[in-house]
This record gives C-alpha cells, sequence and structure tokens, in this order.
C-alpha cells in the first residue's frame, strides 16, 4: 500500500523531532550531556508518590481511581490549582481550569480549537520545539512574534491576510524559556496584550518553568496582568498552561490549562472528543502530593537547580573562547548559547560527541524559519556540578577546535 498517498496533508508538517533523536545517543556513560532538557530524577518526590498512590487504591476509593471520569479533570486537584492560581494573582475557580496530559496537551487541543488551515500563529524566534510540533499538525503559518519591535498590528494582520487566513493568537513561553532561558519582562508582556487586544486573538501563555525561580523579583504572568487590566478572568483572551512535569513527575503528565470559562467549557469538548480524560489515579496521586509538599520541594529544586546554573554559568565566563555569547537565566533548566557568526552550533556537536564527549542540542530546529546556526542550548538539569564544569570545558575544547 501507498500511505503517503492516504496520509493527510497535515503529516506533511510532522516529523521525528531532532531532540528526541539526539537523545538517544546519549546513553554511552562516557557522555556529559546538557542535551535533554527533563527533570533530575534523582530529585522526584517518590516516597511521597507510592504513599499517594497506595492512598488512591485503599479500598473506598478504588471505585473512583480506576473508574471513567469526567473530561474537566478530577474536582479536587482543579480546587488545589484555582487556589494555587489565585496566589499567583489569578483569582478563579475550578471551571476556570481544565486538567490535560501535559502541557503539550493543551498546546495541542489550543491549536485544534483556534487554527484553521491558513491561519496565522505568532512565535517567538526561537520557540519551544514541542509548540511548533502541537501547531504544526494545524497547518498554520508563523509570523515573528517580538515584543521588542515596533511593528505594527495592521502589518500582522495584513501579512496573515495575505497569506490566505487571520492571525489567531500569540504564543509565549514567559519565564525561563525553552530554549534560551529568557523572561520576558513586564513591559514586553504588556506589548503581547496590546498587540492581541489590538488584533483580537488569544494569547497562549506557555509557565511550564514558573515554580523555578532561583533569585530576581517574580513577574506577574500575562493572566495576571490581563485581569489586572479587565478585573476578572472571564473578560480574559490570556489561556495559561502549566504543568507538573517540571515540579512533581512528568511521566504522570498532568498539566492544566486556566482561563475564561467559556473556553475552558469548549476545551473539554475537545478532549472528550479526544481522550475522554486524564488518567485518574495520576491526578489524584499528584493532588495529594501537591497539596502536601508542593512548596517543600520545589524549595529544594530551586536551591539544587540554581547551584547547577551557577556552576555552569562560571565555568561558561572561564571556558568559552571569545566572541561567545550566553544568557544568564533567573530560573528554570537552560543556558542559550550564541557562537561567533558563520560558526555551525551542529557541526560544534559532531566534532564535540565524536573527540570531547560532550553533548548539547544545535540552535537551528528552534527557529520556524531555519536561522540561528550558530546558537545552541545547554541544559544544566542533570549533571552534577563536577561534571557541569568538565563538561563545558569540554565544550570550550570543541568550539575552538572547530573554529580553528
Ligand atoms: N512547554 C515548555 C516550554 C516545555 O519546555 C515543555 C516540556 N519540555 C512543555 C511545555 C511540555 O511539558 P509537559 O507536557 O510535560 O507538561
Amino acid at each position: 500500500m501507498n500511505w503517503t498517498d492516504v496520509f493527510a496533508t497535515r503529516t506533511l508538517r510532522m516529523k521525528a523531532s531532532e531532540i528526541r533523536e539526539l537523545l538517544k545517543l546519549l546513553n554511552q556513560p562516557d557522555i556529559i550531556s546538557f542535551g535533554g532538557g527533563i527533570p533530575d530524577p534523582d530529585l522526584f518526590p517518590t516516597a511521597a508518590f507510592q504513599d499517594a498512590i497506595v492512598s488512591a487504591l485503599n479500598p473506598g476509593n478504588e471505585s473512583s481511581a480506576l473508574q471513567y471520569s469526567v473530561s474537566e479533570g478530577y474536582g479536587p486537584l482543579r480546587d488545589w490549582l484555582a487556589t494555587h492560581m489565585t496566589a499567583l494573582g489569578i483569582p478563579c475557580v475550578r471551571d476556570n481550569i481544565m486538567i490535560t496530559s501535559g502541557s503539550q496537551q493543551a498546546l495541542d487541543y489550543l491549536g485544534k480549537l483556534l487554527l484553521s488551515p491558513g491561519d496565522t500563529a505568532l512565535i517567538g524566534w526561537p520557540t519551544y520545539l514541542g509548540a511548533l510540533g502541537a501547531f504544526n499538525a494545524y497547518e498554520p503559518h508563523y509570523d515573528r512574534l517580538d515584543p521588542g519591535s515596533n511593528r505594527s498590528a495592521e502589518d500582522y494582520a495584513q501579512t496573515a491576510q495575505s497569506k490566505g487566513g487571520r492571525v489567531k493568537f500569540a504564543y509565549a513561553s514567559v519565564d525561563f524559556a525553552n530554549p534560551t532561558g529568557k523572561t520576558l519582562d513586564l513591559s514586553e508582556r504588556g506589548a503581547i496584550l496590546d498587540l492581541a487586544e489590538t488584533l483580537d486573538i488569544a494569547v497562549i501563555e506557555d509557565a511550564a518553568y514558573q515554580a523555578l525561580r532561583f533569585d530576581g523579583e517574580a513577574i506577574p504572568p500575562m493572566l495576571a496582568l490581563e485581569i489586572a487590566r479587565k478585573g476578572n478572568i472571564e473578560a480574559c483572551r490570556t489561556l495559561y498552561c502549566g504543568s507538573f512535569s517540571k515540579t512533581l513527575a512528568p511521566g504522570l503528565r498532568v498539566g492544566w490549562v486556566c482561563g475564561a470559562a467559556q473556553v475552558i467549557s469548549q476545551l473539554v469538548l475537545t478532549k472528550q472528543a479526544a481522550d475522554l480524560h486524564s488518567a485518574t489515579l495520576n491526578q489524584m496521586a499528584i493532588e495529594t502530593v501537591a497539596s502536601t509538599i508542593f512548596d517543600q520541594h520545589t524549595g529544594m529544586l530551586r536551591q539544587t537547580y540554581k547551584a547547577r546554573r551557577d556552576a555552569m554559568l562560571a565555568a561558561l565566563s572561564a571556558q568559552m573562547p571569545e566572541g561567545v555569547e550566553w544568557t544568564r537565566p533567573e530560573g528554570g533548566m537552560f543556558i542559550w548559547v550564541t557562537l561567533p557568526p558563520g560558526m555551525d552550533a551542529a557541526e560544534v556537536l559532531q566534532h564535540a560527541l565524536t573527540h570531547q564527549r560532550v553533548a548539547f542540542v544545535p540552535g537551528q530546529a528552534f527557529h520556524a524559519d531555519g536561522s540561528g546556526a550558530n546558537t545552541l542550548r545547554l541544559s544544566f538539569s542533570l549533571a552534577d556540578e563536577a561534571e557541569i564544569s568538565e563538561g563545558i570545558s569540554r565544550l570550550g575544547q570543541a568550539i575552538r577546535a572547530v573554529r580553528g
């Protein structure tokens, strides 16, 4: 059978993530990897989850833990999240929250909800690769969201129209972004809200790393800023996507969307049609663990990852050749490195894997326009301080060797 003839046109833009392919190569023990942007499994609250899962399956509970459930998500978890979001400056109730299978599913559902083929999505250059993957299936065009530029709303609207659709949303990873580690400041957040207001489009606020701020002042989420402008969440266009993956356990696949109840109801219909609901046992376990140790556990994570970020920044200062620049993130898991113009990070990776045994992710894949060949992403979440220092020294050697 010729499968390509029967595959839908949306599959043309589906491709294997270069990062996942790369991760397969990294299991060799002598490679120091700054590639995978994943939490350190040694930091998982395993004992707390063991207790939570046993208790969810205790007699009396099993009928809810193992049974079909509602698409909105497990009620006590939605209530815990409403309180959590309220503490972040987003006063809301259970009806403003839908549980998703990771925030990745939220991105997919929002793409499905908002994009007709040919519409335009505004995204950063570079941006989270998983967001591109999720949106690509809905066949959009992309235009560059650059809150620092003076580009007019009219220009965005006309560009989208000339491509046969309209702008539907602006997507931004707000805190310690994947891949750059950068945080949008107050004026950038305000500029995105202003643009969205003029264009009358949705804002997708990706807050996957929100809880991992090590230092500096917390900046209110865009949804909080919009509520401050408009008085209440029901009048807002921002849809906040949160996740327990970076704080508690990515394998349980629990995330959430918070926004106006009207949009949440529509998302619930999307979820009903797609997977009925996220795994109840996982949601129950997350609710038990979050309601007992969230603050204490995330405090420990911040301390541990901060020490690793500091070690990486110190090693970069000591080891990088002239002309290499990097970001100084206030949290999260990533540092973004820019090599001198003309250098190719993919070539450095080849050399680094073969000769220095150190790995990272070349930055080009994060750019929807194919630019960024001289950029790369380093993750400091997995290696300890000694490995970080050694690995960055090896990276310096690889860059020098390729530069010649
Ligand atoms: N957004 C960003 C910016 C991410 O880095 C990730 C995970 N890499 C996600 C969303 C998705 O995470 P999850 O589906 O595990 O919540």
